[in-house]
């Protein structure tokens, strides 16, 4: 047993501060406080669109955008809402190379997949980073999230995908019109693994969906049998 004293030596010797409100963390596989960890609930998929996980849904179980717009997606999903606790632990994931957090962050994904009834996938794929950014970074999040989602699901992960910096559809952009992703802004880089697959897309965050749908663009000049996208984390649009 290791008495109160103890601890407060472990505690100034090894930081051990909850993420999100910097309260003494308890000590598990995440860095937060029991009170925070209480607050990381799963989305309910059952109150949003099937195709890209927007709240108020009519009756088909579709927004009105995607009911119009016929998105290239057989379901898209998030685990967790990028806010409070969920978004200190994905930022310090991200900005503060807190790479461990990745096994801790792809179970609540895993933990929301059993959820969604999808088709399990024959191949999960992350969303590619810009070359730039994995240098600056020395990893790519989505990259580490699909390896351990896989490794949980049991099926294979693969970077079929790959970021154009400039590619044809690029020139002329100013950065702001860049950083919306034009049509264009990802390549299949193997088809072999793709005709007739089920595809399971992964990305840390999803805003706007620009991201998802260039990259299932890209997916679908390989003629895969349906795309699947989850994300670890969504940023509720205000409509
Ligand atoms: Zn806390
Ligand atoms: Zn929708």
């Amino acid at each position: 047993m290791i008495s109160e004293i103890g601890w407060r030596l472990i505690d100034a010797l090894i930081p051990n501060s909850c993420l999100h409100c910097e309260e003494r963390a308890s000590r598990s596989h995440l860095p937060l406080c029991r009170p925070c960890q209480e607050l990381l609930d799963l989305l309910d998929p059952t109150m949003r669109c099937r195709l890209c996980f927007q709240l108020n849904v009519a009756a088909s179980g579709l927004c009105l955008a995607c009911l119009n717009l016929h998105p290239p997606f057989a379901g898209v999903a998030a685990a967790l809402s990028y806010e409070g606790p969920a978004r200190a632990l994905l930022r310090a994931f991200k900005y503060n190379k807190f790479v461990p957090l990745a096994k801790g962050l792809s179970a609540f994904m895993v933990a929301q997949f059993a959820r969604l009834h999808w088709p399990y996938p024959d191949l999960v794929v992350p969303v590619p980073q810009s070359r730039l950014k994995r240098v600056i970074r020395g990893f790519n999040q989505s990259e580490l999230l699909a390896r351990h989602l896989a490794l949980s699901l049991s099926v294979p992960h693969s970077r079929i995908l790959k970021r154009r910096s400039k590619g044809p559809a690029q020139m002329g952009l100013d950065r702001e019109e860049r950083r919306n992703l034009p049509p264009g802004s990802f390549a299949l880089k193997w088809r072999r693994q793709v005709e007739g697959a089920t595809l399971l897309l992964i990305d840390d965050a999803a805003t706007t969906g620009t991201t998802l749908l260039r990259a299932a663009e890209a997916l679908q000049e390989g003629h895969p049998m349906a795309i699947y996208a989850l994300t670890l984390c969504r940023t509720e649009r205000v409509n």
